[in-house]
Formats: C-alpha cells, structure tokens, sequence
C-alpha cells in the first residue's frame, strides 16, 4: 500500500521534497529531466508533483487539499452569506451552442430581437458578451458568446455559470462534431438542455433526421418519452422563437432557481476593456446579491468604487441584481476576464484584497508550470515546429478564447508559440515584435490604422484581421498545417528475380532477371531483398529488354538492369528487386 500525501494546489519544490523524503536535488534533477527549470523555492501545481512522484516510482499517492484561496474564500463568503440570507427568484442564465453555421448569432439576434422590452435603448451595437430580455413579465439573460470557444473558456475559468444550454442543430444538416462537443460539454456540466432545430424554413429541412440522431447520441426527446426538450425554430422567418423562449422558462421554473439577495454582491467578470475617457469596464455577471453604484468592489488584483452601471442595452442603472449582466465602471485598473467579483464595505478592504490577490498572482506565476506544459514536455518531439504569433483582440474575453482555442490546436509536431498579445488596434509595437519574432499578427474584432497598415505592407509583416473567431482558428489551422512534415508514402508496382549478376563495381550492379509482378521502368526507386531482409536501397537506371533500352518491361519478361547503388554491393541470383515510387504528401491538421 503506498502513504497518501495531502498537498495543496501549488507546492514549493523543497516543500514536496521533504513531504516525498527525497533530497531536493533527485527532485529537481527529474523536474529538470521532463523540461521544468525550477530551484528550491520556485511553486509546482498539483498535477506536475503528481506525475514527477509517478515518474520517481515512489511509493505515494498525492491527494488535493482543498485549499485553493480563491475558491476557499468563495466558499466561505457563500457560506457565511447562507445563514439567515433570504433567497429571490432569479432569472436563468443560457448559452447558446452548436456546431459553427448552424445558426447560433442568428439565433441570438433574433432572440435580442424578439425582446419587447428592449425599446429603442443603446443604439450603437458592440460586442456585449451577455444580453438580458424580458419575455411575459419574466426577464431571460442570454451569454451572447461566439460560440463554444468563449464559453468553454469561461468553464476553464471555473465558472458555472450557466442554468440551461441551447444546443443549435441546422435542421438540413443535422448533427455535426462541435454539435457533439456541445452536448458532452452540456452534460458535463450538468446544466439542462433544449435542442432548437433550427432553419426550419429551408425546404430541406428534416427534424426526425435530428431527433433520431439526437437519440442515438444519448438525448432522447420528450416526445419519444425522454427529458429532452425540442423546439423546431427558424431564426429567419423567427418562426419558433416564442416557443423557444416559453421552453427556457419554464426548465428555470422547473430547476427553482434562486439567489440570494440580501447578501454583498458577487459574480464573474465576463469581459473587459478600456474605453477612452471612461477607463476600465467591466462586464459582470451577478451571481447573488445587488450591486449598487458607489460601493467597494474588488476583482483578482483589480478594485475600485463603482461609478456607474448600466445594463448591457446602455441604460444606467442604480442597482443590479442576480443573473443580471451589468457594465461597470469605476475600476482602477483592468480586471481578468473570468475573474470572480466581490463587494467590500470598506475602501481600505478593497485595496488589500486586490493587493494580496496580486501578490500572490505575481508569486505563483514566476514559479508555475502548469501540468499540460509538463505533459507536453514529457512528450515532447524535439523537433516541434512553432508557429509564431501575435494576437490583438477588442476585449480580454475575446483574447483569452481565441488564445485558449489555437491551445487546442497544437499537438506533438506543432505548436502555436504566442510571442505577444493585447486588446486594442493593431500598433507600431506589434509590427516591431512581428518583424523580430517572425509573427504573423491575428486581429480580432479590431482594426488597423491606414498608417499602420502601410508600414505593414512595406516590411512584408503578415497582418490578419478577423470578425469571426472560427475563421480564425481556421487560417492559424492552416498556418500551423504547413508546418508539419510532409508524409513519405511509398507504393511498389513491380518486382523482379535476380537471375544473373554480370558486372559489380562500387556504385554500379549491371544483372539480369524476371519480372514476377507489374512492371520495371527506368529511372526508378528501388529496394534489394534477400530472405526478406532489405540489403540495399538502388536506384534503377535503365531496363533493356535483349541488346535494346525499353521504357517498361512487364510481369512474365526477363530484362537487364543497370542498378546504381550509393556503396558496393554483392547481389545474388534469387535476390529480389522490388522497384516503388515515392511520394510526400502534403498533410493536413
Ligand atoms: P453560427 O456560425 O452558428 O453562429 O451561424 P450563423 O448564425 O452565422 O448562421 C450561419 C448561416 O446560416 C448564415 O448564412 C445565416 O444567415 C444562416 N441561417 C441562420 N439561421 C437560419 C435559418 O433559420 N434559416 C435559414 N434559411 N438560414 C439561416
């Protein structure tokens, strides 16, 4: 039986050393061995202690303590604010998934489309990560998410914030990989599902295909006697959206969902950005309690008081409560997307937590190897081929997404080496880091300046600007497809038996033979065998059929060969020469 260890989420090396009973050197030493540089003091996490301890072969098992800080003081806060905290009803929070092009924008704009309530509010459309409507009196807050790249990147994030997912299924095309992903992810993630079928108004349109396909895939439809529910939409003609919208209603009042209300506010910050003139905003997703204007609110590292709030429709607002998305602004400096926001009563409080926060980000990111960059050291072909880039995106959300999605894109052979990033335009900086690392720059959702532009052109810097974080994925895709290497397939399509050697030299065999399969043609590869052993790579240099070249001689004739060879070799009779053609082919990722 091996002693269990309970460690936390990060460890210092000497620390884990002496829990293992190892000098610290052994420890380092195999630290070192799968490509992690660490001394004594420098932090591990929990997954790199656990496989360096398999590595050793010690006889240990690591367990987790609980006690990551974030998550403890959110448990504790949640905690404390349960006692004698009155619970309200609150709206449910959806995400919208599925496969790309199977309608998931259009629907999200015909649902921002359909809201009643909305009136002529906002007026300039920006990218807002979250939208909130009303539907029969009852309010619905949608995660306006390009796609499930932003919203997978929340999860990493450790958010649950999502109450019920909208898988999307084109009705003509039925379901597709990212459909699947999006259902193992849903589930996963226990939150309930309605499936909308969507482009219903196009004459292909078959929903039974869907639902069959639905069911073989494990969600069986509630009209089959399953739990699944099915809406067939249009996000065209908005056919269905009402119904749509009645369904995610009522699986929130069937889940009950409830916050609590009369606690200091919390939640995630969903996106971030600077604006001109205002300075930081926030986009917040309040998990429970109200956010008030004026009050102390710390986020990771970042705090400050908030000044305004509005909705993500542009009205100001005094309060905002659960499940609500609301902008805010008033931070002092920029906060992490994904990051969990709380409100303090105190100033003082607020600049202490943000400073410790920071503190301990600051330590544990000098020391970090994180476990998917040791497992991918572990397995590391030394001959990785990276693609170097640049990515400018218009808020940290959107960064963060489409930096975790060209992640999911590497694997032994190549991989995306991100040599810079930030929100905003396209600058001077970016070319200068562009023309010193090689980098192609990525831009999403931004733009950039004529000025810049030239610049670019002149100095043949790569520059590609997106809107859309798929096609994105799809050109670095590309990118990084060029750089694995090419396949070498060989295809024999002769063979012959020696029956006579006439001439040997150093770099020349002239014999003759038969040919037993397909053809011998001249010039061509070909390999040497003996007792199914290959003693010799030649190259054949002509064929002669009697005292005459011949192009080609055929299965059943016997010919001469003129073989040149790269180092002497003795051929015999009965030896066989199997002639093939080599090709690279060009792969794909
Ligand atoms: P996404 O990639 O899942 O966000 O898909 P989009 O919303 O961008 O839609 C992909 C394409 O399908 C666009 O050309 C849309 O106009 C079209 N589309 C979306 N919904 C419908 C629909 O209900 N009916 C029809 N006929 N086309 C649709």
């Amino acid at each position: 039986m091996s002693t269990t260890i309970e460690i936390k989420d990060m460890i210092t090396v000497g620390e884990l050393a002496e829990k293992l009973m190892i000098p610290t050197t052994t420890l380092i030493a195999e630290l070192f061995k799968n490509g992690v540089m660490v001394t004594v003091n420098e932090r591990i996490d929990f997954e790199t202690a656990q496989i360096i301890v398999e590595e050793l072969k010690l006889d240990f098992e690591l367990t987790k303590k609980s006690s990551d800080d974030a998550l403890q003081s959110r448990k504790e806060r949640k905690q404390s604010s349960a006692e004698g905290a009155v619970l309200e009803n609150r709206p449910p929070v959806v995400a919208v998934m599925g496969h790309v092009d199977h309608g998931k924008t259009s629907l999200l704009d015909a649902i921002r489309e359909a809201d009643v309530a909305k009136g002529e509010a906002g007026g300039i459309t920006q990218h807002i990560s979250a939208y909130q409507i009303e539907v029969k009196g009852k309010k619905i807050t949608f995660l306006d998410t390009p796609g499930h790249e932003a919203f997978a990147a929340l999860r990493e994030h450790g958010a649950q914030l999502t109450d019920v997912v909208i898988i999307v299924v084109a009705a003509d095309d039925g379901i597709k990989p990212q459909t699947l992903e999006a259902i193992r992810f849903a589930k996963k993630a226990g939150v309930r599902i309605i499936v909308a079928i969507n482009k219903m108004d196009k004459p292909e349109a078959n929903p039974d295909r869907v639902k069959q396909q639905l069911s073989e895939h494990g969600l069986l439809i509630e009209e089959w006697g399953g739990d699944t529910v099915v809406v067939p939409v249009s996000a065209q003609t908005k056919v269905g959206i009402p119904e749509l919208l009645d369904m995610v209603l009522l699986v929130a009042d069937i889940e009950e969902l409830k916050a609590e209300a009369t606690v200091p506010a919390r939640g995630l910050i969903i996106e971030a950005h600077m604006e001109q003139g205002r300075g930081p905003i926030a986009v917040a997703l309040i998990e429970a309690g109200e956010l008030k204007k004026g009050q102390f609110i710390v986020a990771g590292s970042s705090q400050g008081k908030v000044r305004s709030l509005e909705t993500t429709q542009a009205e100001t607002i005094d309060v905002a409560g659960a499940s609500t998305p609301v902008v805010i602004t008033g931070f002092r400096s920029l906060p992490e997307f994904g990051e969990e926001f709380y409100v303090v009563s105190t100033e003082k409080e607020a600049r202490s937590a943000a400073e410790k926060t920071g503190f301990a980000q600051k330590e544990s990111k000098t020391g970090v190897s994180s476990s998917s960059q040791l497992m991918r050291m572990i397995n590391r072909n030394i001959n990785v081929q990276e693609l170097p880039v640049i990515i400018k995106a218009d808020v940290k959300g959107s960064l963060t997404s489409v930096i975790d999605s060209l992640k999911t894109l590497e694997n032994e052979e190549v991989a995306i080496k991100i040599v810079g990033s930030g929100v905003g335009a396209i600058n001077e900086n970016d070319l200068h880091l562009a023309a010193t690392s090689n980098a192609i720059i990525y831009g999403f959702n931004v733009t950039i300046p004529a000025g810049i532009k030239q610049h670019a052109s002149r100095d043949k810097i790569i520059v590609r600007l997106y809107q859309v974080i798929y096609e994105l994925i799809d050109d670095a895709k590309e990118e990084l497809g060029q750089l694995l290497a090419p396949e070498v397939v060989e295809k024999e399509f002769g063979r012959l038996v020696i029956k006579g050697v006439f001439k040997t030299t150093k770099t020349e065999v002239i014999c003759g033979g038969e040919v037993t399969k397909g053809k011998i043609t001249a010039p061509a590869l070909a390999r040497v065998v003996r007792n199914k052993d290959v003693i010799a790579e030649v190259e054949v240099m002509s064929v002669k059929r009697g005292p005459q070249e011949a192009k080609e001689v055929f299965e059943g004739d016997m010919c001469g060969l003129q073989l040149k060879t790269s180092s002497k070799v003795e051929l015999e009779e009965g030896d066989r020469v199997e002639v093939f053609t080599r090709e690279s082919i060009t792969r794909t990722l």
